[in-house]
């Protein structure tokens, strides 16, 4: 049979697989980017902080240490170039007991072993000066000007349509099933097609373990460590302005109150370990810490407030560390273990990977033209009302409102489809809809009806995620015998 043939084939389409993906566009290199689900960074990317964390959070004896700063420091120029959600609004760990204050050190002396510049000591009337919302119990705390919020989803999205404008095949709906050794390089089998590529890298997250054993390896072991996240009605926004993180601990950097780049404020995650990889429930318990845990840090926090919530799986080995590089199977790589930071750290995790794959024998090229651009997603939100005027004069569809509630026109709705959103999640991480105070209870259907309309397929065709996520089911269609 023949197969379609690649230099390299990265297997899961997360934040990190994206990042390769960009940075081995730079180079005449055959690239696939292989991911399961129906849409790139559906995984544990579109489900976490969103936090560019500040560079001083690991210390440097770390991996995951080492490229937080790499990756904090890459992904303003990363911005600049792909246009997505960004902003570097800082960041402010407290103390809320003197027993704390040696946290406080070592954030500091972090910091100035990584060099990460501004990381500074505040006292409490500093503290409360800035962000007066806080409990007037804060002892002390550490700023960071260096951390940012990020909409992951869509830096995944601008990551891998930057890529595929390049020439990098990507391919959703496609499981990786079977990885054979060749005698130079790995065949891939998927439901859909088979292909091979010389390297291989695994970079399927929680499930990273499943891929090596698929090439064979025994492999580690890598564990799920839950996290839940909770989202506040916009009219709190301004109630925070920095990123709050309470003193973190060994494993966890607690519960935090996060002002989202879209405005939202955000509390969470728990760190929860679970047996089941793809657990994403959320559960009173849960909400139950994390409003006590954010109301200590931002007493007027109440459950009332709480609009929506979801829950990631964090990727965990047994040393705590990302697991980045050749494995025993000549040509296949680990890009695994890469729990939090690793939004952080993508665009340096890609960089390593690079220079090991170019260690590896890979050879790299430069393209002989610049990256391609890719236009930044359309938001009528963020217009004045004369821009919004003028577009609406060019696309009627820019003045049908679809969602109330964050101001998203069919206009947006369009753009988003033509930028590859093939389920009504990927609308809404692509445009807002539905994420707003009805969760969307009136945009739903007419994203449904939009997306049905566009892509030519029934209304019952349309899911929520992909897979088996219908969202509507045709009665009279069950009822045939
Ligand atoms: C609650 C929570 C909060 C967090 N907050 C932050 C934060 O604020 N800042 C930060 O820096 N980090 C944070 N993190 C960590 C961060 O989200 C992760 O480190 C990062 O998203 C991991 O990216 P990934 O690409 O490795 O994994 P994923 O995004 O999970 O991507 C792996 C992909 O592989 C695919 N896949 C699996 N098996 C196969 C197969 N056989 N074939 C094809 N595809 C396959 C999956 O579908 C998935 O899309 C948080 C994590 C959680 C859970």
């Amino acid at each position: 049979m023949e197969r379609t043939s690649y230099d390299v084939a990265i297997v899961g389409a997360g934040v990190v697989g994206c990042a390769v993906a960009h940075e081995l566009a730079r180079y005449q290199v055959r690239t696939v980017l292989i991911e399961r689900a129906a849409e790139v960074g559906f995984g544990t990317s579109k489900a976490n902080s969103g936090i560019i964390h500040g560079g001083h959070q690991a210390g440097a004896a770390t991996l995951k240490g080492r490229l937080e700063w790499a990756g904090n420091q890459r992904w303003g120029a990363l911005c600049d170039e792909l246009g997505f959600g960004f902003a570097r609004v800082g960041g402010l760990t407290v103390a809320l007991a003197e027993e704390e204050l040696p946290v406080l050190d070592r954030l500091l002396h972090h910091a100035a072993e990584k060099g990460v510049p501004g990381v500074q000591r505040w006292d409490r009337r500093r503290i409360l000066a800035a962000e007066p919302n806080l409990t007037p119990g804060v002892v002390a705390g550490v700023w960071a000007p260096t951390t940012a919020v990020i909409n992951p989803y869509e830096a995944c999205f601008g990551l891998a349509a930057a890529a595929a404008a390049a020439g990098v095949v990507v391919l959703t709906d496609t499981p990786v099933m079977q990885l054979r050794q060749l005698t130079d390089g790995w065949q891939l089998d998927t439901p859909h097609d088979t292909l091979s590529a010389r390297f291989v890298l695994n970079a399927a997250g929680v499930h990273a373990t499943d891929v090596a054993q698929l090439a064979g390896l025994p492999g580690y072991r890598t564990r799920a460590r839950k996290g839940e996240e909770y989202l506040l009605d916009k009219r709190l926004q301004g109630l925070v302005t920095r990123v709050i993180y309470p003193c973190p601990s060994a494993t966890s950097k607690g519960t935090l109150v996060i002002p989202t780049y879209d405005g939202t404020i955000m509390i969470g995650p728990t760190a929860e370990m679970v047996d089941d990889p793809d657990d994403t429930s959320t559960t009173s318990a849960g909400a139950e810490r994390v409003l006590a845990a954010a109301r200590r840090l931002v007493p007027g926090i109440s459950e009332r407030d709480v609009i929506a919530e979801f829950a990631g799986v964090r990727a965990v080995l047994d040393d705590e560390d990302f697991r980045i590089g050749p494995t025993e199977a000549p040509g296949l790589f680990d890009v695994a273990g890469i729990q939090s930071p690793g939004l952080t750290a993508a665009p340096a995790i890609a960089e390593l990977v690079v220079h090991q794959l170019r260690d590896a024998g890979l050879e790299l090229r430069p393209r002989h033209d610049p990256l391609p651009t890719v236009a930044p997603p359309l938001r009528t939100a963020r217009l004045s009302v004369l821009e919004h005027r003028r577009l609406a004069d060019a696309d009627p569809r820019a003045a049908h409102v679809v969602c109330r509630c964050e101001l998203v026109t069919e206009a947006e709705i369009h753009d988003a489809i033509v930028h590859g959103a093939r389920t009504l999640d990927g609308l809404k991480f692509r445009t807002r809809a539905g994420m707003g105070r009805c969760q969307g209870g009136f945009c739903s259907t007419r994203c449904m009806e939009q997306l049905a309309n566009e892509l030519q397929v029934p209304m019952t065709a349309v899911t929520k995620r992909g897979g088996a996520s219908w969202l509507v089911v045709d009665r009279h269609e069950e009822s045939q015998p």
